[in-house]
């Protein structure tokens, strides 16, 4: 399970409005929960706030 935080990521889905940011697929309807994703990963120095953070599909 991801260990972001809930703020953050109320903030992430709320400034995607909802959709997946990487191809504006919207959640509503979808089966699958979206999840958030690390832009940068962490382990390459990526930190855990919404700039770096993106609303995905599952695809
Ligand atoms: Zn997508």
């Amino acid at each position: 399970m991801s260990d972001i935080p809930a703020h953050l990521r109320d903030q992430v889905v709320l400034r995607a409005g909802n959709r997946c940011e990487y191809c504006g697929l919207s959640q509503v309807g979808q089966e699958a929960a979206f999840h958030i994703d690390h832009v940068v990963p962490r382990v390459a120095g990526g930190r855990t706030e919404s700039e770096n953070l993106a609303l995905a599909c599952v695809s």
